[in-house]
C-alpha cells in the first residue's frame, strides 16, 4: 500500500510539472506568434503578383520627405553630441579644417602610433620626428613635443598669456579656447587660432616626413597668424583685431 501511495504521489507531481511546462510553452508560443504577426503587418501584403516597394516607416501615408527625415534625425533618434562640437563645426574655418578637427579630437589622424595600431608597420622609426625619443601619438605630436610646445609658447606670448597648458589635446583645446571668456565671438576667434596652430603643426610634420622640408619656428608662427587672420577676414570683411580681456585688442599685423 505504501509503495502504491508513493507511486501515485510521484505521478501526480509529474503531471503538475508537465502542466507548468506546457503553460510556459504556450506562453512562449503566443509571444512568438504575436511578434510574427507584428512583423507581417509591418512588411505589408505578401503574395504572388504583389510588387515589392520601399516604404518610409516614419510617415507611411505620405512617404519620404525632407521634413520627416529632419524630424526623425532631430527629435526621434537620440544623438550624443561629440565633445568639442563647437570647435569641430566652427563656422569660420573651411570645411577641410572641420574634418581635420574631427579627426584630431577623435584621435583619427594617421599618426605613427595610429598606423601601427592598424597593422601598418612603418619602415622608418615609429618615434616622433622631433628626435625626442617618444612614440608619435597625437597628444605628443600636437601639444606634448618640444617642437610643438615651442610654437604654443610663442602664440601664448603673442596673446599676452603666461602659464602651462595640458599635454592632452582635448584638455588643451578646452583651456586654450576659454582663456578669455568674454563672449561667444571671442571664443570662436580663439578656436580659430587654436585650429590654425594644430593645422600648422600637422603640415610641418607632414612636410618633414614626406617632403623632407623644414620650417623654422618663426615661419610657423607667421603661418598661424596669417592663416587665422585670413579665415577670420573671409568670414567677416571688416575684421581687424580680436578683443581680449580687459578691453585689450590683439592685432595680427
Ligand atoms: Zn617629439
Amino acid at each position: 500500500m505504501g509503495k502504491g501511495y508513493c507511486f501515485g504521489r510521484i505521478a501526480g507531481w509529474r503531471a503538475v510539472l508537465c502542466l507548468f511546462v506546457l503553460i510556459d510553452f504556450l506562453r512562449w508560443l503566443s509571444i512568438k506568434i504575436s511578434r510574427w504577426l507584428i512583423c507581417i503587418s509591418e512588411v505589408g501584403t505578401l503574395g504572388v503578383g504583389v510588387m515589392d516597394k520601399w516604404m518610409w516607416c516614419p510617415d507611411p501615408s505620405i512617404g519620404y520627405s525632407v521634413r520627416s527625415a529632419y524630424h526623425l534625425l532631430t527629435h526621434l533618434i537620440p544623438v550624443t553630441l561629440a565633445a568639442h562640437n563647437d570647435v569641430i563645426w566652427n563656422k569660420v574655418v573651411p570645411l577641410k579644417l572641420s574634418l581635420f578637427a574631427w579627426r584630431l579630437l577623435n584621435n583619427r589622424l594617421p599618426s605613427k602610433e595610429n598606423l601601427n595600431r592598424r597593422g601598418m608597420h612603418l619602415e622608418d622609426s615609429e618615434l616622433c620626428l622631433g628626435g625626442c625619443g617618444v612614440a608619435e601619438t597625437i597628444d605628443h605630436l600636437v601639444v606634448g613635443c618640444d617642437m610643438s610646445s615651442s610654437l604654443w609658447i610663442k602664440i601664448l606670448n603673442w596673446l599676452g598669456i603666461f602659464g602651462p597648458l595640458p599635454n592632452v589635446v582635448t584638455d588643451h583645446v578646452s583651456q586654450f579656447c576659454n582663456i578669455f571668456p568674454i563672449g561667444k565671438v571671442s571664443q570662436i576667434e580663439f578656436q580659430v587660432i587654436w585650429l590654425a596652430c594644430c593645422w600648422s603643426i600637422w603640415k610641418k610634420r607632414n612636410n618633414r616626413l614626406l617632403a623632407y622640408k623644414e620650417l623654422s619656428l618663426e615661419t610657423l608662427v607667421e603661418n598661424v597668424k596669417i592663416t587665422s587672420w585670413r579665415w577670420l577676414k573671409t568670414h567677416k570683411h571688416d575684421f581687424d583685431m580680436i578683443s581680449t580681456r580687459g578691453g585689450l585688442f590683439l592685432k595680427f599685423v
